[in-house]
């Protein structure tokens, strides 16, 4: 019996889009994803629900998601 590809897979695209930034919880918890294509393009949320398992503006990163520690600038823009 295998796993729902949610179980093996939560973030889905995001975590290997160029377009996708890691943001940690201050307090700790589980980090979620923002999406920077939805800064131009008001079709993709800012914060997509997950896991993205289809994504037309997915580009490939060839270094990971950037990340970014929790600060005010990223979760309030
Ligand atoms: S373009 Fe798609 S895959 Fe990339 S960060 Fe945005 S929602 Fe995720």
């Amino acid at each position: 019996m295998s796993e729902p590809p949610d179980a093996l897979d939560p973030v889905g695209l995001c975590a290997r889009c160029a377009h996708a930034r890691q943001i940690h919880h201050p307090h700790g918890g589980a980090a979620y994803w923002r999406c920077g294509v939805s800064d131009a393009d008001p079709k993709y949320p800012k914060y997509p629900r997950l896991p993205v398992v289809t994504c037309a503006g997915f580009e490939q990163s060839r270094s990971g998601p950037d990340s970014d520690y929790g600060s005010a600038e990223s979760r309030d823009t």
